[in-house]
């Protein structure tokens, strides 16, 4: 198949977005926007650095990747609208590979009423995709990393470390339980878009999807905001049968394996009934895990409490005691 009747054959028939002027097929896409502020993100997946086929069906890896980038619209408090993507095909891949990519992406964006409206189409060496999202707010409530204040509550929504369990399980000869349920949160996770999108009437609120795992996000919300942030163990919430994996795994998972894609956010407690009603509106679990603080030493630090003591969490995964 030339370049030509691949475009061709990925273009939408019609587009759901009234926002959009000109859509695949002419130099680039023309959207008009004068209300809203427009946000865009943009992701990369090369095979054997972001993905695997031995745990990811071409359709995933075009679910997934879309999913990706969506969660981070949706850790902005954005609502999905656009996205456009570049690919770089490999001789290795069917034309019928390629196009499942493109169902995955689909699928997902169906979800969301978002229109495929570009991007470009390149033969190489490697399969690489790399998925622009654009996405809108209302005016000035875009939610920001650098939000977090002294006496915040800190809370995610859904449960840890369940992407990597579904990995595990994948890539080993294993009998553990509920193995659909990892494997789907591994291959198709749930961009939490509604629950950010209930959250649009709070004055205040940061916001992180966790993609690399909480030790990192809740890090970077630290020091963007420039204070503490302190968790506490007992409180992070895992799936029911999540305890059937070794415990070193479940540690190294919920704190430091990531792409779950869930929502870690800090809000004043003032605002904590309106983020649990936001919640039950969204039909979204959510859990408070921990509080901001700041002192003047501790900048950007993210402590783990237990019972005893408590831990300083670098997001490389070591430990130290502090
Ligand atoms: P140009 O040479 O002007 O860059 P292209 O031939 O690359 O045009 O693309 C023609 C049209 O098809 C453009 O609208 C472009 O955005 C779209 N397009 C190309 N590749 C893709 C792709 N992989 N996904 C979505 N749209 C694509
Ligand atoms: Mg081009």
């Amino acid at each position: 198949m030339d370049e030509f009747s691949f475009i061709d054959s990925i273009k939408q028939h019609s587009y759901k977005q009234s926002s959009l002027l000109k859509g695949i097929g002419d130099d680039a896409a023309v959207f008009r926007q004068p209300a809203q502020d427009i946000v865009t993100a943009v992701d990369t997946f090369v095979e054997d650095v972001h993905f695997s086929r031995k745990t990811m069906e071409p359709y995933h890896v075009g679910y997934r990747g879309l999913a990706a980038n969506i969660s981070d619209l949706a850790a902005m408090g954005a609502s999905p609208t656009f996205y456009l993507v570049s690919i770089v095909i490999p001789k290795t891949w069917s034309m019928k590979d390629v196009d499942q990519i493109f169902h995955g992406m689909r699928e997902i964006a169906a979800v969301y009423q978002m229109d495929l409206i570009g991007g470009d189409t390149v033969f190489g060496k490697e399969l690489a995709v790399s998925i622009t999202v654009i996405g809108y707010t209302e005016r000035n409530k875009a939610r920001y990393r650098s939000s977090a204040r002294n006496g915040d509550i800190v809370f995610v929504t859904g449960t840890l470390g369940d992407s990597q369990a579904g990995m595990h399980i994948l890539l080993n000869e294993n009998k553990y339980e509920n193995k659909d349920y990892y494997i789907k949160k591994h291959q198709k996770p749930l961009p939490r878009v509604d629950f950010a999108k209930a959250l649009a009437d709070l004055p205040r609120v940061a916001l992180n999807d966790v993609s690399d795992g909480i030790a990192n996000e809740a890090s970077e919300i630290a020091v963007a905001s420039g204070v503490s942030i302190h968790l506490y163990d007992e409180q992070l919430p895992i799936s029911q049968s999540y305890q059937q994996f070794p415990l070193d795994l479940q540690r190294k998972w919920k704190l430091f394996g990531g792409e779950d894609f869930e929502l870690l956010g800090t809000v004043a407690k003032e605002s904590w009934l309106d983020v649990k009603e936001a919640a039950e509106k969204s039909q979204t679990p959510i859990t408070k895990i921990g509080y901001v603080h700041y002192s003047v030493d501790e900048v950007g630090y993210v402590f783990l409490h237990d019972n005893k003591d408590r831990q300083l969490l670098q997001k490389d995964g070591y430990i130290h005691k502090k």
